[in-house]
């Protein structure tokens, strides 16, 4: 046995004294005191029995005889525990602590793999519950009391935490989502159920996930995943569901991969909803490229078309027809600018219809449009759609109450290469020829008449 450091008159006073909390050390001087192998410190929870402190070697009865101290009276001494297996405790007291009102149960248990003649167990007893004073019993209760208190910050902390998190979320639009692909099973924050607008906590599989998908975002995404994972990389692209309840939304997907040994094992990221910088985004691209009152394109992206003839290196072909409404200011002028307005729809819902194998249709002025026939037009057809186009929208047709015919002039001119503003001018040239011809007809700009 080992010498003691402390006088004999409160042992466990200093055992379970007041000057640090380390219980293990304080037992480890009570079974030095009684001259037994090892000693727990237990208390009862919602769960079962907590270890508070433990020294000595493992014994693995030692839960079993714990559990038949604990409801007992106030002492169990087992002096010889017959059916002790090689690992288990022989020598066993079970001393419960007195406990305060509505506490929760302590119990003190001595044991040693050697088993103690009866007197002698009774002695370790008797000897043990003496130096356990009522005193010693109240400082390891507030000692207990503190551990709780520190345990049920940290449990309020993590709350705090996770509220704070979803709260993030919640504002970010932004869920956590991991697959463990030993399984395809999936796990998902609260985020992630409303993107979907799945019901939070329900067991949500792969199959379901994925039918939420478009057919061309699913494809999307499974090639962006199945590389992810055989390449042991990250992955992140935007795609179009549709949730369970029926509502289109655009996602941030993003995933990275988790390996081991070079085996992709589980892949997790964030889904974020995204749909309204998706539909801003679009919008803005939508007005940059379209004029919004007839859904023509506007006269920027018309240019950009126009300069590809100048990358067909002047060996290019095609042509650019300018259509130009006549008297359109006394449109205006008679029926006022909205029925003028009315009038230029019209005219270009004509035009598309009439154009349909032109390459673009664009409005680039008030009441001035282009259209742009590609290299495989044939040679008479520019001409031809012309003609159309001044037939189509001479047709008379009827808005709020008033019957329009409008007039159009289109001039032509052929891609025979040079610049693409040139060809432009030419095609102006085509027009005011048309102009001064009497209007409601085409011109074509011929070179040699120039
Ligand atoms: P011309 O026969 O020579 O083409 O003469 P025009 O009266 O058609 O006049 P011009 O082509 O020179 O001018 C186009 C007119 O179209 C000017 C303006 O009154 C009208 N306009 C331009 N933009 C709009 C628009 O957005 N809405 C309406 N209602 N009218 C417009
Ligand atoms: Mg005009």
């Amino acid at each position: 046995m080992r010498s003691l450091a402390y006088p004999l008159r409160h042992p466990l006073t200093e055992v379970a004294g007041s000057n640090d909390d380390d219980f293990g050390a304080r037992l480890a001087r009570l079974c030095d005191l009684l001259g037994i192998a090892g000693a727990q410190l237990t208390t009862a929870t919602d769960s079962g029995s907590a270890i508070i402190a433990a020294v000595g070697p493992a014994a693995d009865n030692l839960a079993l005889l714990q559990a038949r101290a604990l409801p007992g009276p106030h002492r169990l001494v087992l002096p010889d525990i017959a059916a002790a297996g090689p690992s288990g405790a022989r020598f066993y007291v079970g001393l419960k602590l007195p406990s305060a009102a509505g506490g929760s149960p302590l119990l003190l248990s001595l044991f040693d793999p050697k088993p103690r003649a009866a007197h002698m167990a009774e002695r370790i007893a008797g000897l043990a519950q003496e130096l356990v004073t009522d005193a010693t019993v109240e400082q390891l209760r507030q000692v207990i009391e503190c551990q709780a208190k520190v345990i049920a910050e940290s449990i309020q902390m993590e709350q705090l935490r996770r509220e704070l998190f979803e709260r993030a979320s919640a504002t970010a639009k932004i869920g956590v989502w991991q697959c463990d692909l030993a399984d395809n099973s999936l796990l998902w924050t609260n985020g992630v159920y409303d993107l979907f607008e799945i019901e939070r906590g329900t067991q949500v599989t792969r199959e379901l996930s994925l039918s939420c998908y478009t057919e061309a975002s699913r494809r999307q995404m499974e090639a962006a995943r199945a590389h992810a994972i055989a390449t042991c990389t990250d992955f992140a692209l935007t795609v179009e569901i549709i949730t369970v309840r029926g509502k289109r939304r655009w996602m941030r997907l993003t995933g990275a991969v988790e390996s081991r040994n070079g085996v992709a094992t589980r892949i997790f990221g964030m889904k974020q909803d995204v749909t309204e910088e998706k539909l801003m985004a679009d919008r803005t691209r939508y007005l940059a490229e379209f004029d919004v009152m007839t859904g023509l394109a506007n006269r920027s992206q018309f240019q950009a078309h126009l300069a590809g003839f100048d990358a067909q290196g002047g060996n290019g072909s095609g042509a650019l027809l300018l259509v130009d409404l006549d008297g359109f200011k006394q449109v205006n002028d008679t029926y006022g600018h909205a029925l003028g307005d009315e009038c230029l729809k019209e005219a270009a819902l004509r035009l598309t219809a009439s154009c349909a194998n032109a390459q673009l249709v664009a409005r680039i002025g008030g009441d001035e449009f282009a259209v742009l026939l590609g290299p495989a037009t044939p040679a008479d057809a520019a001409e031809a759609l012309a003609e159309g186009i001044v037939a189509t929208i001479g047709q008379p047709f009827v808005r709020g109450g008033h019957t329009f015919k409008l007039g159009a002039s289109v001039g032509v001119a052929h891609y025979r290469g040079g610049f693409s503003q040139d060809l432009f001018r030419q095609a102006d040239t085509a027009l005011y020829a048309a102009k001064d011809a009497g209007r409601n007809t085409s011109r074509t700009y011929r070179a040699d008449a120039a």
